[in-house]
């Protein structure tokens, strides 16, 4: 299956993706779409950004579209259950984007915002629902969804919805789906209570799609990491950005309170910034990502809320300001650059006290990320990553080196430093601040994408987080 027109797709689909943009399916697509044409269960297991939603929806899409409903009002035929707000509106978006021209109706539902437009669109009738699980069960239990003529079930971030404590709900909602349907569940892990999911809502025959689990971060993701006291963040945040490659920067905080701080700092020293966080309004949160995505702002503060699904095209820049609890969520924030093939710079700064945090997720994704340490703010390195920095590379025969390796199995330091390179960088006023900083996607590598990352995020939601 090398072109989309080699699925068999309906043609109203093929149209929709051809004005995408998309011209080759992504792995996960390659593999999904005929099993769930078959009408095959799925267990995929993808991170964000590999393409999954298109995955799921064309195929989704062309069933329903093949079998019409006959006659009476429309009857919720797709229910996708999706953690946060943001990937509910996100996959609401790819819905109409790929079913534009088909006659399939769909809708997003969502917490955060008033439910009166949600139930309209409810009672005109939708074949295909997408929902968080809170909105959702608010308007079961208020009449305006029924969920007995569901055919397909899409159980999105598996993973995520559970970590948000999302588990009974799920199992609520699933009691109320017809018990002869296709389900298919995604998850970017697969740790024993997603299996456990799994293997209560499958079929036994399903299928089982894996992408890459051996490389979490995509290839097209340059990282580094600064080692910086933590009183010192905002000033290299601050020399970091004055580098006129950050063309579009996301900065993950631990907090909420983190990410306000990290804003008004910012704004002080003349960049605008803005924070998106649970206790910002949905207005304010849709009007941060909309500036941020038409490029009226250049730096976005965000706490983990906007670590998965924000698909915002071109981040040039992840910067964690400070490191994520859960090391899997340093995988999530990082892929919000270095989407579907092009690349992306992912920044860390590690306070002594988070060093022990970064041990853990260089385990996890099995490569020493390179340091940069000449800037003025540098800490000295660690006692156990100096040690470690001897030692050879932890588990090297689990995984050839990738594209730019070391011969630890780890990745080598960039190996231009920013001050080297022309274009100028905030280290290259000051020629002894050589920040190894790689340089920001290389236009060549470009891949052409799809215009949701343009599209409006209005309507987008903020509840669950
Ligand atoms: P997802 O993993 O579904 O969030 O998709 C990540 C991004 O990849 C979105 O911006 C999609 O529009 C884009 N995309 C999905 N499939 C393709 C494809 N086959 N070719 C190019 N871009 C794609």
């Amino acid at each position: 299956m090398e072109h989309f027109d080699d699925f068999g797709l309906a043609d109203p689909l093929l149209r929709a993706v051809k004005q995408e943009g998309y011209t080759i399916p992504t792995p996960i697509q390659k593999k999904a779409i005929p099993c769930v044409m078959a009408g095959k269960d799925l267990l995929g297991c993808a991170q964000t950004g590999t393409g999954k939603t298109a995955a799921f929806a064309l195929p989704i899409l062309h069933r329903l579209g093949c079998a019409p409903q006959t006659g009476g009002r429309r009857r919720i035929r797709t229910l996708v259950l999706t953690p946060t707000r943001e990937l509910a509106a996100q996959i609401g978006e790819s819905f109409a984007a790929y079913g534009r021209h088909s006659h399939l109706r769909s809708t997003a539902i969502f917490g955060g915002v008033r439910q009166s437009p949600q139930t309209k669109a409810l009672e005109r009738g939708v074949d295909i629902l997408v929902a968080t699980p809170g909105r959702l069960m608010d308007l079961m239990s208020q009449g305006f969804v029924r969920l007995d003529a569901v055919e397909i079930f899409v159980l999105d971030e598996a993973d995520r919805m559970l970590d948000m404590g999302f588990i009974d709900d799920v199992r609520r909602i699933v009691s109320h789906l017809p018990a002869r349907r296709q389900t298919l569940l995604f998850s970017a892990t697969m740790p024993a209570k997603v299996r456990d999911l799994a293997d209560s809502i499958l079929r036994r025959d399903c299928v089982s799609v894996t992408i890459a689990p051996e490389a979490p971060v995509a290839d097209t993701v340059e990282q580094a990491v600064y080692f910086v006291d933590q009183g010192d963040k905002r000033e290299l945040l601050t020399h970091v950005l004055g580098d006129s490659r950050v063309t579009r920067a996301l900065i993950f905080t631990r907090t909420k309170h983190g990410a306000d701080k990290v804003t008004r700092h910012l704004r002080n020293a003349s960049i605008p910034a803005e924070a998106i966080h649970s206790n910002k309004s949905q207005n304010a949160r849709t009007r941060a990502l909309d500036d941020f995505k038409s490029g009226k702002t250049r730096v976005l503060v965000a706490s983990d809320i906007a670590a998965r699904g924000l698909d915002v095209d071109d981040i040039s820049h992840v910067i964690n300001y400070d490191l994520p609890q859960e090391p899997e969520v340093y995988v999530h924030r990082i892929g919000r650059t270095g989407r579907a093939g092009v690349s992306g710079i992912a920044l860390t700064f590690c306070d002594p006290n988070e060093r022990e945090s970064l041990d853990i997720i260089e385990s996890l994704i099995n490569e020493r990320i390179p340091t940069i340490s000449e800037h003025p703010w540098h800490s000295p390195i660690p006692t156990m990553r100096a040690m470690a920095d001897k030692k050879p590379a932890r588990r090297p025969s689990q995984r050839p080196p990738r594209r730019g390796g070391d011969a630890r199995g780890g990745r080598s330091r960039p190996a231009q430093p920013a001050a080297g390179r022309s274009g100028g960088s905030a280290t290259a006023s000051r020629p002894e601040r050589k920040a190894a900083e790689p340089s920001a996607s290389s236009s060549g590598q470009r891949k052409r994408r799809g215009s949701r990352g343009r599209r409006s995020s209005s309507g987008q939601s903020a509840r669950q987080q």
